[in-house]
């Protein structure tokens, strides 16, 4: 049984590569400082897979520790989760973004050194490429992020490809994920941001459990369809699988980067219509300006995942919604 360090691992996305960790057979250590996810997230992890957790709860700054976690559970690689992810939060709050994404990834880094650990799958983001100047987006498409939050995680990129060139026998994989969405199917772990959600898809499910009264569209004149945002969603467990993909070619990756999308975007309004059929509910909504920074478009050219993973995206928009449903209906206030 191999142990995987999971930093993040009680998050959105992390809770769900936990589980299919389990199923595949590894073991997941998991730390998470809990400043985005509950404790609780471990209980219901335990409950879809029938076995018991490691977990510590532990900042990813906490150098000596992650040191002390590695050497004793003999971990075999890392995927790291673990930061803050919330675009708007990082415009105001540029030191603080920098500081939890970057500096807390250098301590992390530091610790594997130390505890002689050279494997890591790190959670980067389409953010990174910014405006798009050709669809789909290819992994060599330029980089240009336009929110802090974006440049933070190229900073991170940047490291690593740095580490690597200093010595070669770090392993290193870097997935850029597009719209991660959905949950899963038992109900029990999905989406749960606190307060206000930023995201597109928590949001209508709270508006369809009545936390929220109506969605605001941000902009209805982009040149789309029908004039709304077009992005590429990916079913969260779809995600976590390439994760796994990720830690079975870990030795042969040096470096690597990785688009985790579908290949194909959908607007603002066709995800509210496949929202409203999976549930039975209707969605209010109402359209608003251009929300700050967003793009019009963009989707993944997933060709490259599919050639060194032999992974692709299976679920589609029905079973996001589906499985949306039913975790925001089991957990109305989340968990
Ligand atoms: P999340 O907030 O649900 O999970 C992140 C977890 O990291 C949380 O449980 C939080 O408590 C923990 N954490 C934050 N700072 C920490 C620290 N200093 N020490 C220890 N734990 C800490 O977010 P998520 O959606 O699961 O995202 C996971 C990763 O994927 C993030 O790095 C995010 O930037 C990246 N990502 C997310 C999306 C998305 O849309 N969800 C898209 C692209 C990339
Ligand atoms: N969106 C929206 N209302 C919201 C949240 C999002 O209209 O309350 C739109 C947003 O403008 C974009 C799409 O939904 O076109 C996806 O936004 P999200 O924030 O989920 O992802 P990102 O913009 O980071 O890709």
């Amino acid at each position: 049984m191999k142990n995987i360090l999971i930093t993040g691992g009680t998050g959105y996305i992390g809770s769900h590569t936990c589980v299919e960790l389990i199923e595949s057979g590894y073991n997941p250590i998991i730390i998470d400082n809990l400043s985005n996810s509950k404790r609780k997230i471990v209980d219901r992890i335990e409950k879809i897979t029938g076995k018991k957790i490691i977990f510590e709860k532990c900042d990813i700054s906490d150098k000596k520790n992650i040191e002390r976690i590695i050497k004793e559970f003999n971990c075999e690689a890392v995927i790291h989760f673990a930061g803050f992810k919330a675009v708007g939060e990082s415009q105001t709050n540029p030191l603080m973004y920098y500081k939890n994404n970057v500096s807390g990834t250098i301590n992390l880094l530091d610790a594997m050194k130390s505890a002689g650990l050279k494997k890591i799958v790190f959670s980067s983001s389409a953010t990174v490429y910014g405006k798009p100047k050709f669809l789909p987006l290819t992994e060599d498409h330029p980089v240009s992020p336009e929110n802090i939050y974006g440049k933070t995680k190229l900073a991170v990129e940047n490291i690593l490809r740095d580490i690597f060139i200093a010595d070669p026998d770090w392993r290193i994989c870097i997935l850029r994920y597009f719209n991660p969405v959905g949950a899963h199917n038992s109900g029990l772990i999905g989406d749960d941001p606190k307060g206000i959600p930023n995201n597109l898809m928590p949001f209508i499910s709270q508006v369809a459990v009545g936390r929220r009264s109506h969605l605001n569209i941000w902009g209805n004149d982009y040149n789309t369809n029908d004039g709304t945002g077009v992005r590429d969603y990916i079913h969260v467990i779809d995600l976590a699988q390439g994760h796994i993909k990720a830690i079975e070619k870990i030795n042969s990756l040096k470096g690597a980067v990785i688009n985790l999308g579908t290949g194909r975007g959908y607007s603002v309004l066709e995800m509210i219509q496949s929202f409203e059929k999976a549930s039975a509910k209707k969605i209010k909504y109402e359209f608003r300006p251009r929300r700050d920074g967003d793009i019009e478009i963009n989707y993944a050219d997933p060709s490259k995942a599919k050639e060194i993973f032999n992974w692709e995206a299976k679920l589609d928009i029905n079973e996001m919604c589906k499985d949306i449903w039913r975790w925001q209906s089991m957990n109305p206030k989340g968990v």
